[in-house]
């Protein structure tokens, strides 16, 4: 309890320094290459995930004292903008924010999917601390972005302890219900106080028919969650899910899923799903069966860039899925790669909202340190990379039909851009490249465990 209310009261005695000094320092960010004229029927939004701001961070000598993220464990290269042990420095999530903002792309809404607090053991931290840091991201936010609508959805972080978000009314919910008012209707608010999610409809201009966000609160089905273990449907989200849908459909709505823990299986390890495997499997089939109405998917959580597309029993792509990566740059100790820090924006139909695009952007943190500059820069452009069309599912589909050629030059890139470029020589072959190519493709369990066995026979034929 001692330790606790210490770390307390470095961690909040630094967040009251960092909040006077580091606004004035801030070094400008060069503004995003400016898209080419955009037709009027094309909309922007943002994404933003993961700050795990770690309001301890400081460069100092002694290496394992830099921040309480890399829980006692040397910094590997600390400078102004993080270090690659360690959670995000407030400096680093205002420069990301501030070259959003000076980018001057014009968005439409900005969708941020979770992860606020850093990733440091239970003792360290208290619902307190939690719900501050929240309420401190909010408020940043908002200083940058003033008339922007945010929507906002929680993450496995974003709760003490960590990931145990219950099915009921809790302090985290009602605090965040409190802070994020402003971007959301009463009845949003209402069931975001009950249960971690909502619903709200955002109509970006006069001319464009509205759109409906859900944002879920996936956490619910979290395999670590054990406040869940054995309820058929935590906080009826399920239930809800489907009576919405049915609602979008009678209205003729197009639909956008948030949530942080996405659906599928992980990208970088075998037979493994983030959520436990019965929601996974009720979740497909809902989105299986409402696919017409769902215009896109956006996630966050494995702090890697990834893309899934949704295929319906006949093998038809109905549904992309985008997973961005996070603003921190953290890695575990046992990790190899880690990820430079990204943002991201999408650009979308503005009369079927069918995803069109994404601009990736991203900070070279190893340079940003040396240059004590924020050189935040454009990464690569969805559609150019892979020579795409636009981000339709078909399009993805073909993507990903490019992806799987043997020998393809495109997965090399991809797999580049899932670390965000974070090591331009990084491998990945056999059971590597299976476990992406099919956590891409198959979401469910029986079309998965067929890819992968599909894969490993033709791999050793
Ligand atoms: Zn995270
Ligand atoms: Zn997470």
């Amino acid at each position: 309890m001692e330790s606790a209310q210490g770390a307390r009261g470095v961690a909040l005695s630094l967040w009251g320094l960092l909040l006077c000094n580091v606004l004035q320092d801030l070094v400008s960010a060069a503004p995003a290459q400016a898209s080419p004229e955009m037709p009027f029927s094309v909309g922007q939004f943002w994404h933003i995930t993961d700050l795990h701001l770690d309001p301890s961070y400081h460069v100092t000598i002694n290496r394992t004292q830099v921040c309480a993220s890399s829980k006692g464990v040397n910094a590997s290269s600390p400078g102004m903008f993080g270090d690659f042990m360690c959670d995000s420095p407030y400096k680093l999530i205002l420069s990301a924010l501030k070259y959003m903002k000076d980018s001057g792309q014009q968005a439409s809404f900005m969708i941020w999917t979770g992860d606020s607090p850093p990733h440091v053991p239970a003792k360290e931290i208290s619902t307190k601390v939690v719900i501050d840091i929240i309420g401190n991201m909010t408020s940043t936010i908002r200083s940058f972005f003033p008339d922007l609508q945010v929507f906002p959805a929680l993450g496995n972080h974003d709760y003490w302890p960590q990931d145990q978000l219950p099915a009921s009314v809790s302090e985290v919910y009602s605090a965040v219900a409190d802070f994020w008012k402003p971007w959301l209707t009463d009845e949003a608010v209402s069931t975001l106080r009950k249960g971690g999610f909502y619903t709200q409809i955002v109509q970006p201009s006069i001319t464009s028919p509205p759109l409906r966000i859900i944002s879920l609160n996936t956490v619910l089905y979290y395999s670590p969650n054990d406040a869940t273990r054995n309820i058929t449907d935590p906080a009826n989200q399920l239930e809800w899910l489907e009576n919405i849908l049915d609602l979008a459909q009678q209205n003729k709505e197009k639909v956008y899923v948030i949530g942080h823990v996405p659906v599928g299986y992980l990208p970088f390890v075998r037979n493994t799903t983030a959520l436990r495997e019965y929601y996974n499997e009720r979740l497909i089939e809902i989105f299986r069966r409402h696919s017409s109405v769902i215009a896109g998917q956006f996630f966050g959580h494995t702090h890697r860039d990834s893309i899934m597309i949704l295929l319906d029993k006949k093998g038809k792509a109905v549904n992309s899925l985008f997973v961005a990566p996070a603003v921190t740059p953290v890695k575990s100790v046992w990790q190899v790669d880690s990820n430079n820090p990204g943002v991201r924006l999408y650009q979308y139909d503005a009369l079927s909202y069918s995803v069109l695009d994404l601009w990736q952007f991203y900070l070279n943190l190893t340079e940003a340190n040396l240059k004590n500059e924020s050189d935040w820069k454009l990464e690569y452009i969805m559609t150019k990379a892979y020579g795409i069309e636009d981000l339709k599912p078909e399009s993805l589909h073909e993507m990903v039909i490019q992806l799987s050629v043997p020998h393809s030059k495109l997965f090399p890139k991809y797999y580049n851009n899932y670390f965000v470029s974070y090591d331009g020589n990084m491998f990945c072959e056999d059971h590597c490249r299976v476990n992406q190519l099919c956590a891409i493709q198959y979401l469910d369990l029986t079309s998965y465990t067929d890819c992968i066995g599909k894969e490993d026979k033709s791999q050793y034929e």
